[in-house]
This record gives C-alpha cells, structure tokens and sequence, in this order.
C-alpha cells in the first residue's frame, strides 16, 4: 500500500502519554445470576480487579497466568469488546471511552487481533482475500483493487503465495491458517496488534515458525504487541515485558529474562515450577501451591493468594499486599517483600 493511501485511513490525535497503550486501575466486573428460578442470587464476578501498566512502542507486553486470570477480558477490554466497570484504558493518552465515531474507527485500524483458533473467525465461504481486505474497510479511500493488492502484498509478507488470495481457509493447514490471520491483522498497517494464545493450538515446529514470523514482522514493521499467553517458553522468546496475573489481578511485573532467572511472587515461583524446565539439568526452587483457584465470585480477602501459599503469614489473610518496585522495572505485591 502506498503511503497516500495509508494516510486517507482515519487517525487519531496523540495526546501527552508517551506510552502507546496505558492500562490504569482496570476494573472489568460482571453481575451473573445463580441460585434457583425461585431462589436467584445476583453475583458479581470480578474477571479483572485492579490492574495498570503500559505497551510501549515497538515492544512486546506479555500476560501470563492460569485459565480464568483475567488475561483474556483484559484483551477483550483493549480491543472495546468488554466495558471497563472502573479505572481506564489510554491510547496515545486518549481514554477509549471518550472516543467518538471517527476516532473509533481510528482505533479499530490501529489495533489488530490474532486469536488462537483462526478457523472459528473465519467464514469458510469466504475467500482468503476478502476476509484479509475486511479491516480496510473502514478506509473509503481505498478501492477494492487497491484492497486486492494489499490483500496480495501481505500474504507475501507472512510467507503465503499471492495467488491464495482467492482459496478457501479449508484448503489451508493451521499454520497456514494462523499466517493469515496475521496477514489480515497487518493489512491495515496498525500500531498494536493484540495476541491472544496465538500459537497454542500449533505443533511444535509450526509454533516456532509463526513465532518468528511475529518477530519478524515485529523488527521490520515496528509493531507492539500485546501477547497473551499460558505456555512461559513461548513468553520467555516473545516478549521484553511479562506480567503475572492471578485472580484478576497482577502479582509480578518485571522484564522478562529478570522474571523467568529470579521470579519473586509466590505464584510466579509456583507457575514456573509446574512447567517443564527448558533444560532437564536445570534446578529450581519447588514451589507448590495448595487447593484450588478461588472463584472469581468469592475472592479471598488479603492477599488473594493466602488460602493457598506456602509462604502465607498471619497479615497475609488481614491486608491486601501493596504494588511496590523490587528492583529496576520489576515490581511485585506480596508482604514478603
Ligand atoms: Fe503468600 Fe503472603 Fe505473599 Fe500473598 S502476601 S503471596 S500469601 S506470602
């Protein structure tokens, strides 16, 4: 795509904040009903409960953390698909509720998707072509022609043929699958591109491939991701900064070769240890933790962690831990530190 027709697509002012995308204190709570048709009980489930930090340009920002942490409502809330109940998210220091119509669609252009299973966000009567182009319908001055080309230039960017512009997403692999959704994510040239578990449903060999592919593109395109993750090798590879999330909240921040040689929190410790090392010579601190995950609608008071944390102290149960820096760009919340 030229550089005209780049800049006929919407735009939207920046504001002071030198961060690309600024999370401050997102709340995102839903009210679900349980209990019986004569005896309902309305529950609030805290999916996120407080989180802030912020993706930089060009970097990647990753979110690790169990099944039902928060981490994908929080992808969903950037992406305007959730509402935030309290606390805000900026883009380029512009809070995404006060955004209008035109600089909504703004956002929409510049912040991109990959979801695991690229299959289910495809229409399989839909040409390879048109589900690419969809994005750039948001910029009118851009003819279907000049669409088409795109479509061409970044299948071939993301290792593709530019003759599979016009086959059907089920004459491809997964992985060939997941190089076009990411192709249909970079055809509108955005600024972020949220990746939620994009590799996990890949083999092993093909989940190299793509991710190197990302980084690829990452290098040559300038994209900042935000990359959503439960497999920490995977994390480790992909990002510059991770952040741990239990309960809908953040338990440790830091930079990522800091976090995975001297992880602090608790669960940090707990979640490497559960996973398999990259070396089977490599030692580590065991750390187990005991029962399970709390519901999301009964978050223990304290530390969200006490009912289960070996290391727990008689405050832990009494006092939420407070968010505190523990070393340079790293940050934990746990009354050991
Ligand atoms: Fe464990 Fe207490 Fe730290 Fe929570 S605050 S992680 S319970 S030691």
């Amino acid at each position: 795509m030229s550089d005209v027709q780049m800049a006929d697509a919407p735009k939207i002012a920046a504001g002071a904040d030198p961060s690309l995308l600024r999370v401050d204190d997102l709340h995102v709570y839903f009210n679900i009903r349980r209990g019986s048709l004569l005896n309902p009980r309305m529950l609030v489930l805290k999916a996120v409960d407080g989180i802030s930090f912020e993706v930089k340009s060009g970097e990647t920002f990753s979110i690790v953390g169990e099944s039902g942490c928060g981490k994908t409502t929080t992808a969903r809330s950037i992406l305007k698909v959730e509402t935030p109940t309290r606390g805000g998210i900026f883009w380029r220091g512009n809070d995404l509720q006060n955004l209008d119509e035109l600089e909504t669609k703004a956002y929409r252009t510049s912040v991109q998707a990959v979801f695991q299973d690229p299959y289910s966000s495809m229409n399989p009567r839909m040409r390879v072509g048109d589900f690419i182009t969809e994005p750039l319908l948001l910029n009118l001055a851009m003819n279907r022609a000049e669409r088409r080309e795109r479509a061409r230039d970044v299948l071939v960017q993301v290792g593709l043929r530019s003759e599979d512009i016009d086959n059907f997403p089920h004459e491809f692999s997964g992985g060939q699958r997941q190089r076009i959704a990411i192709a249909r994510a970079i055809a509108s040239s955005p600024q972020m591109i949220v990746l939620d578990e994009p590799v996990s449903s890949l083999d092993v060999s093909i989940r190299a491939q793509i991710m190197n592919l990302l980084k690829a593109l990452q290098d040559t395109q300038g994209f900042s991701y935000l990359f959503i993750a439960h497999h920490l090798g995977t994390v480790r590879y992909m990002s510059r900064i991770v952040g741990v999330m239990y309960l809908g909240r953040m338990m440790e921040l830091s930079e990522s070769e800091d976090l995975f040689n001297h992880p602090l929190h608790p669960y940090t410790q707990a979640l490497f240890s559960a996973a398999l090392p990259d070396h089977p010579d490599i030692e580590r601190k065991e750390v187990l933790l005991q029962d399970d995950v709390a519901a999301p609608t009964d978050i223990p008071g304290g530390c969200r962690l006490h009912t289960r944390c070996p290391f727990a102290k008689p405050v832990c149960s009494q006092v939420e831990p407070e968010w505190k820096p523990v070393g340079p760009k790293h940050w934990t919340a746990c009354h050991l530190y």
